[in-house]
């Protein structure tokens, strides 16, 4: 299979926090991959912008460096490298300031091609940046800007920030970022929900007994401590991704796969989110690596602070309430220092109204698990007879679609959540970013939750180091009669 790339239109797209980590690690290396993959017009061109005082030649130094160290194996060689650089220029630029607009507006006067501005600096910046563009008269009616996570940090803050820039842009000119959205296995669960008549009958409380999403690091905080302090995986990881992902798998069958019918979908379902009680969450802290605490700390330890009441783990039980989802919960978990480094989802269907094995054959389900990492792809266990003479004994099997053994070459090609945003960006597509609306609704439904926690003084729970988080959370699962599933690459 050959993949089809569709190059955009010329573009200018200035980074501003050209020089930080995100656009070394993420922004620019996936520039380059697209380049690489011929999709980039060879008029496009990439401004650099940030508070370094480098020129343009020591901004290419920077970047090539970057790319050398996380381009990626598909990196297409030194003459394409070079190509690439040419397309960058630098200003340096102060967003609070004056310094540096007039040369960025230079830059960009009057070409009448894609205009977009990537705010990949911290969000207290986002008003600044989005007040000097348009007095610098570069936010006209064809500018985009895309802005990065987190955004806000409870309703009030992300109200506010949402107000900020409704005041210099339209929101079909706002980008909100959520990388998770951008996986390849992300879009596929729409593909394989709405692209099959096998499975959208059954997606409902009738069939599915429960599901479960599960996003967890082997990694701890490292040194985002002092960020990661003030957010706890809450806001972190659940306000955003976890909710992006329950809503693609709770939603109804949008009209149309374009913006607004996918993100209008996707409001009702957090709208008809119920309120969490309390005995239905677990919150726990990594505890130090024993014999190892020098490496790998304890998470009071990493962040600086011995009192630290933040979450690092966080487990709930979640309800619909809706006609489709009522009576099956939703499970979601995510947390650093975990077993394993696992991103999937897993629909549990309910068992047969009968079996006509009897008793013996066991109680068998259909679980289907979609992994968004490692190993990106679709498993469905299937019950079938246990070959051999001796009786009906039954199995489960597992139907195997991992991505890269299905597709081969093409699955290698997977081309990276950054770079796909950021070409939907170009291409003017907000289909796979968040509306002003979803993020507010996703705060409305988890302020509650964490003003509970600060107002009760609540502390998380201890967890050991490369375990699935604290006993409340087995605890929680085991009350239902439930248990986390440990990972289709291992259990079926
Ligand atoms: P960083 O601290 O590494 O870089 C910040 C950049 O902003 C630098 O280029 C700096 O020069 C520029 N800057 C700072 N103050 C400025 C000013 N007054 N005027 C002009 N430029 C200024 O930050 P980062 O890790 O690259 O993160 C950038 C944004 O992306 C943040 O909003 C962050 O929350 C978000 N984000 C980062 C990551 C990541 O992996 N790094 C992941 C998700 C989201």
């Amino acid at each position: 299979m050959v993949s089809r790339v569709i190059p955009v239109d010329p573009f200018d797209l200035v980074i501003f926090g050209g020089t930080g980590d995100l656009a070394q690690r993420k922004i620019l290396p996936g520039l380059f991959r697209r380049f690489c993959a011929g999709q980039m017009p060879h008029e496009a061109k990439i401004i650099g912008a940030a508070r370094s005082d480098i020129d343009a030649d020591g901004y290419r130094d920077l970047i090539r460096a970057a790319i050398a160290k996380f381009g990626g194996e598909q990196a297409c060689g030194d003459a394409q490298l070079d190509a690439f650089l040419a397309r960058l220029n630098y200003v340096t630029i102060d967003a609070k300031g004056e310094k540096g607009w007039a040369d960025l507006q230079k830059l960009m006067a009057g070409k009448g091609r894609v205009e977009a501005y990537y705010f990949s600096v911290a969000p207290s910046l986002f008003g600044d940046l989005a007040e000097r563009l348009q007095k610098w008269g570069m936010a006209d009616s064809q500018a985009r800007i895309v802005v990065e996570k987190p955004f806000g940090r409870d309703l009030e803050t992300a109200r506010t920030l949402n107000n900020t820039l409704a005041a210099f842009f339209e929101e079909r000119q706002i980008y909100r970022i959520d990388h998770y959205l951008g996986k390849e296995t992300v879009q596929n669960l729409m593909a394989v929900r709405f692209g099959n008549m096998l499975f959208e009958p059954l997606w409902n409380s009738q069939y599915v007994d429960h599901i479960q999403i599960t996003v967890a690091e082997t990694v701890g905080v490292g040194g985002r401590g002092e960020y990661y302090d003030k957010s706890g995986a809450m806001r972190d990881m659940v306000q955003n991704h976890l909710m992006q992902l329950l809503c693609l798998i709770a939603m109804e069958p949008p009209a149309r796969f374009d913006p607004d019918a996918v993100r209008d979908e996707k409001l009702k379902v957090i709208r008809a989110l119920d309120p969490v009680e309390n005995h239905h969450i677990a919150r726990g802290q990594y505890q130090a690596e024993p014999c190892n605490e020098a490496e790998n700390p304890g998470y009071r330890t990493a962040v600086g602070d011995p009192r630290s009441r933040t979450e690092s783990f966080i487990a709930m039980k979640i309800h619909i309430s809706n006609w489709r989802w009522a009576g099956t919960p939703f499970y979601i978990r995510t947390g650093k220092r975990m077993s394993s480094r696992a991103s999937e989802i897993t629909v549990v269907f309910k068992d047969t109204p009968h079996s006509i094995f009897g008793e013996e054959a066991g109680r068998h389900r259909n679980v289907l698990s979609i992994r968004l990492q490692p190993n990106e792809g679709i498993t469905l266990g299937v019950t079938i007879k246990e070959p051999g003479p001796g009786g009906m004994r039954l199995i489960d099997v597992p139907l195997d679609m991992t991505f890269a053994d299905a597709l081969g070459s093409e699955a290698d090609d997977h081309v990276d959540a950054y770079e796909r945003l950021i070409m939907d960006v170009i291409r003017g597509n907000q289909t796979l970013f968040m509306r002003g609306d979803e993020v507010e609704a996703a705060w409305t439904w988890t302020d509650p939750i964490i003003k509970g926690w600060e107002a009760r003084h609540d502390v998380p729970k201890p967890y050991d180091s490369g375990s699935d988080g604290p006993t409340d959370s087995s605890e929680m699962m085991r009350r239902d009669g439930r248990s986390w599933r440990k990972g289709s690459n291992e259990d079926v």
